[in-house]
Parts: structure tokens; C-alpha cells; sequence
């Protein structure tokens, strides 16, 4: 069978280059004899795999020096409570946007440690936008500020960062990260999953301004403790070494690329030909308010779910797979990241086209 077009929410497509220059890297890494993953992460072969790894990251997204990067493991989800263990340790009060179900989640663990004010919330609709924030409304003291940037499951992007004054925004950026420019400082800590826009599931990448390290207390456990990670530049033990590697070989094609800015301009129009296309059709309808709209995340219905059904089946018979909504939602869901061609999502709007004919 040939490669079809992906358009799973993660773990999701890769760049086809990246995917045939591990093929080739497989049973001899660049004459080491041997494949990335049988490596000794303290080998010097492995630890330069690494360190281009962060420059290349650090150079996609201008990642000022007062910051650092950790390869981590446990996924997006041990963030939610590596964040408050780490940093609601000062007035042990935080402030959370509740914007969906990677949200809520994050919420429930952040209350087994401290005061959690949820300051706006869009559940009332089933989080097809993102809640206006109200800086009245803010905890002045709390230890952060935490947001999704993106919502993979409803497909929300907040757009506007809230004004938190000295308080540091903490954004979970699982799933869209590397998808268009952002202003590193204005943030405490970015972290993601790799596993939709930059590689493999199996790391988890954390970006923290250093001044936010070293602030746990001596409950904390030793692996869920930035310092830990930041003094041993993610070598305190094994790290993922493989998906670290391939996130580099992601991180490399997005150099060569036209980087973040040029994946931004393609995300771009690869986003408006299916919004174009669902805001013209009397058939088929986004499901999220237009201003809050994912670049990433496109979710939409049918009429019905027999059609819904229908139409995921018939995508899958050409080639297109993976379009089933979230289990909590229903419906379709494309999600378009950067390694979608364009090709991929004009075949998409070309299918629902034919469908639409076909049903209306
Ligand atoms: N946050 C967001 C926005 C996500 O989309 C996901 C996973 N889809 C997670 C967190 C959880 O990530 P993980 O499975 O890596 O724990």
C-alpha cells in the first residue's frame, strides 16, 4: 500500500524526508557501526545527536539564553502536575483557563497541590471557543498562569496572550508547536508531546526560563524536578534517546524548510482551504467559533452521523485516513500539522466536495 494522507491527532505524519533519512540512518548511524537506538546516550556520537537537537530547536524558535530546554519523558500529561510540584510552592495559588479536556486535566492535579482559580472556562459549549480573560479577575499573587494554547480535541487557538503582569504564563503547546511564530519571553515555560509537530511519542519537550528552576521543595521527586534535568542536561539517566533524535531530524527539515515562519504561511493556507470550503458548504459545518479557530486542529460534521460515518469510511477507502472526531465530540477532525502536504488537504476538500454532491 502506499503512504496515505494522515490525518491522525497524534501521534500524527511526519515529514517523509525525515522518515527516509532514518531509514538510511537505521543500521549505521553515520558510521558508528551501529542504529541510534542501540547508542549509549553517554557516547559522544549520541551527545552531539542531542546537543544539535536543542540548537536546532533553539534556533526554530529564537529561544532566548535565560531559557532552558529539557528532553523529558511521561508525555504532555506528567507536565500537569511536574508544573505545580515545581512551581506552586510560593503563594501556592494558580490561575487556569479552562479550555477543554487537556485542561481539565491539568486543573485536577494542580488542586492536589494548591488553590486552583479557574478565571474563565468554555465548557458551557462544549469548548468550541476560547473564554474572553478579564485581568480583574486574575490571582495577583498566584505562582502562574496556565493556558492550552491549542486544543487538539475541539480545535481552539487562543490567539492573544492574557496581560499577567509578572505572573508567568505557563502554555501547554502539545499541539501547536513549530506551527507559527511565537515570542518565547513572553512565557514562563512551553512545553509539548512530540508526537504531533516535532516527532515521535516518547519525549516531551520543556522550555523554562531559568529563573523558574530550583524552586521545588525536598518532597519533590528527583525525576519530577526541573533541576534535576536542567543541571544534567537531560542526561540525569537514559533519555529518549531515539525520539529525541528523530525530533532533531524534524527540527533539521524545518531549517532547511523556510522555518517556523514559512510553516506558518503554509499552515496558513493549508487551514483556510478547508475553512473556506466548510464556511461555503450548506452540507458540511466547522464546529468552532471563527475566531478561535486551530490552524491545526479542524474539526466539522455532516448532516448526521450515519453520514459522518459514511464519509470517514469513503476517505479511508482513498487514502485518508484518521478523520474520525474525538470520542468526547464526535463528527470528523482534520488535523493538518506541518508535515501535511497541501496535497493532502486539497484532496480532502476535493472528496468533501464529491460527498457533498452525492448526499445533499
Ligand atoms: N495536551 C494536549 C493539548 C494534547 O493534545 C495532549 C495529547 N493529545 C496532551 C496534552 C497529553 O499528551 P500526552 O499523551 O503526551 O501525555
Amino acid at each position: 500500500m502506499d503512504r496515505v494522507f494522515n490525518f491522525s491527532a497524534g501521534p500524527s505524519v511526519l515529514p517523509e524526508d525525515v522518515l527516509k533519512e532514518a531509514q538510511s540512518d537505521l543500521l549505521n548511524y553515520k558510521g558508528s557501526g551501529m542504529s541510534v537506538m542501540e547508542m549509549s546516550h553517554r557516547s559522544a556520537v549520541y551527545q552531539s545527536i542531542i546537543d544539535e537537537a536543542e540548537a536546532s530547536l533553539r534556533q526554530l524558535m529564537n529561544i532566548p539564553d535565560n531559557y532552558k530546554v529539557l528532553f523529558l519523558q511521561g508525555g504532555a500529561s506528567t507536565q500537569f502536575a511536574m508544573l505545580p510540584l515545581n512551581l506552586m510552592v510560593g503563594s501556592k495559588k494558580a490561575d487556569y483557563v479552562n479550555t477543554g479536556a487537556w485542561t481539565k486535566k491539568a486543573i485536577a492535579e494542580a488542586k492536589k497541590f494548591g488553590e486552583v482559580n479557574v478565571v474563565a472556562s468554555s465548557e458551557d459549549a462544549t469548548f468550541n471557543y476560547v473564554p474572553k480573560l478579564d485581568p480583574a479577575t486574575f490571582t495577583k499573587d498566584a505562582d502562574y498562569f496556565y493556558i492550552a494554547s491549542n486544543n487538539t480535541i475541539y480545535g481552539t487557538l487562543m490567539k492573544e496572550l492574557p496581560d499577567t503582569g509578572d505572573v508567568p504564563i505557563i502554555a501547554d503547546m502539545s499541539s501547536n508547536i513549530l506551527s507559527e511564530e511565537v515570542d518565547v519571553s513572553k512565557y514562563g515555560v512551553i512545553f509539548a508531546g512530540a508526537q504531533k509537530n516535532m516527532g515521535p511519542a516518547g519525549v516531551t519537550v520543556v522550555i523554562i526560563r531559568e529563573d523558574l528552576i530550583g524552586k521545588a521543595d525536598g518532597a519533590c521527586p528527583t525525576m519530577l524536578n526541573y533541576e534535576t534535568h536542567a543541571k544534567a542536561n537531560s542526561m540525569f539517566n537514559t533519555p529518549p534517546t531515539y525520539p529525541i533524535y528523530v525530533a532533531g531530524l524534524v527540527f533539521k527539515w524545518l531549517l532547511s524548510n523556510g522555518g517556523i515562519k514559512e510553516m506558518e504561511r503554509k499552515n496558513n493556507v493549508k487551514a483556510n482551504l478547508l475553512y473556506d470550503y466548510l464556511d461555503n458548504s450548506d452540507f458540511f459545518k466547522g464546529t468552532v467559533v471563527k475566531e478561535d479557530r486551530s490552524l491545526m486542529n479542524i474539526p466539522f460534521v455532516s448532516p448526521n452521523a450515519d453520514l459522518d460515518a459514511a464519509f470517514i469510511k469513503g476517505a479511508a477507502d482513498k487514502g485518508m485516513v484518521n478523520l474520525k472526531g474525538h470520542r468526547s465530540v464526535g463528527g470528523m477532525r482534520a488535523s493538518v500539522y506541518n508535515a501535511m502536504p497541501v496535497e493532502g488537504v486539497e484532496a480532502l476538500v476535493a472528496y468533501m466536495k464529491e460527498f457533498e454532491e452525492a448526499n445533499k
